[in-house]
């Protein structure tokens, strides 16, 4: 098994880290190699492989990469690799990971891999009609959008649903929004969905009578969710209190703290979009590092932290029974471990090895985890 308690870790040389890393993750199934770490000591990407992923490219830009210690989730000691330019977000995550760990690590779940696509249906004759014949299309609607992609098919993936929605009010009148809902596995997914609505827009125009309009994923991903807990002692939270501390607190008072700060982000706007990015902090830094698209997840966070119409935190901080601070964080995740970016850039593919995920699900579990303080 990986350690992910590296002491000193702070103190040494990139060289001295990367063999650390190495000897942390020798125990696993999958050892790391010095080889396996190699694309970090140049950024991974080529300025050739740069030139096939945009448009444009004149060059690279390059950011750092540090390693969160410390973090258990489900029970498994876990390697964090963050990319991010801001100074102490990693230090605030090894940090949070030390306490929690104390009280168990972080338990995380995620809800089947399941994206959105939107088709808008403008110009329909008879909206309520036409919402009735598409649900009475359903199964072959289901089984067109479910032969777009034979790979993702034989991994295990899609079409699960098809929802229809009436917009009766906006600034061209009504119309309808059909979601279709496609089971992703370990792909962000964008490209799967995208193709399905395509396909199934011709048919959707024969059976409303109307026109599609867009076709295409939605970033609020509410139903494909990661959700993480952790719960830190209450001892573990006093700080400032050896004898030449002259302000110590207790870890009531640092829990009670915690929990009013949180109240201020559950109660208002203002204070809730600061929460949120420092939660973002910690979940972008591993998003980004996995090559993943992180203008999705940051979308879709924010969009589901305003779902029930007022902007909220997307964190809560509560006590339990015993007195012990209890963090729970729920949020969309969509992100992939075969398609897109990470498919194509190097460090990415590393840092995927390095924590050692197989699935896009236990990836999701891990960034809902990283919570720098
Ligand atoms: P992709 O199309 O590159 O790869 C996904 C494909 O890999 C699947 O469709 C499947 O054919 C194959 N695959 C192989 N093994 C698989 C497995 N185990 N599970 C699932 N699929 C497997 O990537 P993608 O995830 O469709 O696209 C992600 C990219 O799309 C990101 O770079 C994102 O920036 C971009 N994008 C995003 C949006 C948006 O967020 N609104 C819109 C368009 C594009």
């Amino acid at each position: 098994m990986t350690n992910s308690r590296i002491s000193g870790f702070y103190n040494m040389t990139l060289d001295e880290r990367h063999a650390k890393l190495v000897d942390a993750s020798s125990l696993k199934g999958t050892p790391l190699t010095p080889e396996n770490l190699s694309p970090f000591n140049t950024g991974g990407l080529s300025p050739e492989a740069a030139d096939h992923m945009i448009e444009n490219v004149i060059g690279l830009y390059s950011l750092p990469l540090g390693i969160a210690l410390n973090f258990q989730v489900n029970g498994r000691d876990v390697l964090i690799p963050m990319v991010i330019e801001e100074p102490s977000v990693v230090a605030g995550a090894s940090f949070m990971a030390k306490l929690t760990r104390a009280g168990g690590g972080f338990t995380a779940t995620t809800t089947d891999p399941l994206m959105i696509g939107q088709m808008q249906v403008v110009n329909v004759p008879n909206l309520h009609e036409a919402k009735l014949k598409l649900y009475e299309h359903k199964a072959e609607l289901l089984a067109d959008a479910d032969s777009i992609d034979p790979l993702l098919k034989k991994f295990g993936g899609g079409a699960r649903d098809l929802e229809v929605r009436l917009i009766e009010s906006s600034p061209i009148g009504a119309f309808l929004v059909i979601h279709l809902i496609y089971d992703v596995r370990d792909a962000m997914g964008a490209n799967a969905v995208n193709t399905a609505c395509e396909r199934l827009a011709p048919k959707v125009e024969a059976i409303t009578g109307g026109k599609v309009h867009l076709r295409i994923l939605s970033n609020l991903a509410d139903r494909r969710i990661a959700r993480a807990r952790c719960t830190i002692p209450v001892k573990e939270l006093a700080f400032g209190s050896g004898e030449s501390e002259t302000r110590p607190y207790s870890g009531e008072d640092v829990r009670d703290g915690i929990i009013a700060a949180y109240a201020f982000a559950s109660a208002d706007p203002y204070r809730a979009a600061t929460h949120n990015k420092g939660i973002m902090n910690g979940v972008d830094a591993v998003v980004i590092a996995t090559g993943n698209d992180w203008r999705a997840i940051e979308a879709g966070a924010h969009a589901y932290a305003a779902r029930s119409g007022k902007y909220t935190s997307l964190s809560t901080w509560n006590k339990d029974a015993d007195g012990n601070l209890v963090g729970t964080l729920e949020m969309p995740m969509a992100v992939g471990i075969v398609g897109g970016a990470t498919k194509v850039h190097p460090a990415a593919q590393a840092a995927v090895k390095l924590m050692g995920v197989k699935t896009a699900n236990e990836l999701a579990e891990i960034i809902v985890s990283v919570v720098p303080v």
